[in-house]
């Protein structure tokens, strides 16, 4: 997903609402982020002729923010995760800007389900077993899961079709994985999130039980992963495959491990693993 306009797969979901808000009438946008979602925002914002404002937290590494600055887009540093930027938005952002958080409009879910179809595409009109994806606000675990259930409804591909869903959180910011492993329908407010996955780092995603229920009905999982591990299995991936990997990508490739040893993942399942960036702008 790093060979995105502007580095990952955020560009799917913006591109789609910067459009749609634009044609609804809307002069000035404002999200909060942990930096991807902003980078993107603040590109198709550009391009539409949009003003547009982003909060970021103030520990995120200054290419995105100068990204942001770039495309011209107002940034502001706010203490504490992207829970406290987007409080921050609310209280003292433009009164003009609608909002396009993750999940308070409809449309970048809608362009996130790209990813299911171009999945379908690549295996020739059918689907791969179990689909890896690190997730964070859950936009592309429930984006891909909709667009699934709607291909089964077109007839795109057969009944039932769907991959078993594993969403990889990291240890440090994981309460999709808690609530699933703990089997309870809700996701609580994660205390004290930190990891370098910044796009994990979502402590109270509004989609949380969303995500919960796309891993129970596809019989799919969810993993945790910690620094550490997320770390080496970036270099690790990066370094056998040329791909300049983040380390949300690089969580999901240590996952994959884990679920072969786990025997989740079988010799012969199809396996799809998300890098949903690129690995540059975090250094
Ligand atoms: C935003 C982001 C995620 C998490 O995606 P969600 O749709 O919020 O779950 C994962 N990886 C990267 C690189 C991101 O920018």
């Amino acid at each position: 997903e790093g060979m995105n306009p502007t580095g990952s797969f955020k560009a799917r979901g913006m591109a789609l609402a910067v459009s749609m808000a634009k044609h609804l009438g809307a002069q000035s946008l404002a999200a909060p982020s942990a930096g991807n979602a902003a980078g993107a925002l603040a590109a198709y914002g550009a391009r539409a002729g949009l003003s547009v404002t982003v909060a970021m937290p103030e520990d995120t590494p200054k290419s995105f923010l100068d990204e942001c600055a770039l495309y011209g887009a107002t940034v502001h540093r706010v203490a504490g995760t992207i829970a406290d930027a987007g409080k921050f938005l609310r209280e003292h952002g433009p009164a003009d800007a609608f909002d396009v958080s993750t999940l308070r409009e409809p449309y970048r879910i809608e362009g996130k389900k790209t990813m299911a179809y171009e999945l379908v595409e690549q295996f020739d009109g059918d689907v791969p077993d179990v689909v890896l994806y690190p997730t964070g606000g859950g936009t592309g675990l429930i984006g891909m899961w909709k667009a699934f259930g709607e291909m089964q409804a077109l007839g795109w591909i057969a009944q039932g079709r769907c991959p078993r869903f594993v969403s990889v959180q990291a240890a440090g910011c994981a309460p999709v994985a808690k609530a699933f492993l703990e089997g309870s329908e809700r996701t609580e407010p994660w205390p004290n999130p930190h990891t370098r996955a910044y796009g994990l780092r979502v402590p109270s995603p509004l989609g949380g039980f969303l995500c919960v229920r796309a891993l129970r009905e596809t019989k799919g999982t969810a993993v945790t992963i910690d620094e550490d591990e997320t770390e080496r299995a970036t270099f690790d991936l990066a370094a056998h495959t040329g791909i300049d990997v983040c380390p949300e990508g690089g969580a999901a490739w240590a996952a994959l491990d884990k679920l072969r040893r786990s025997g989740f993942i079988r010799a012969d399942d199809k396996v799809v693993v998300f890098n949903t960036g690129t690995g540059l702008k975090y250094r």
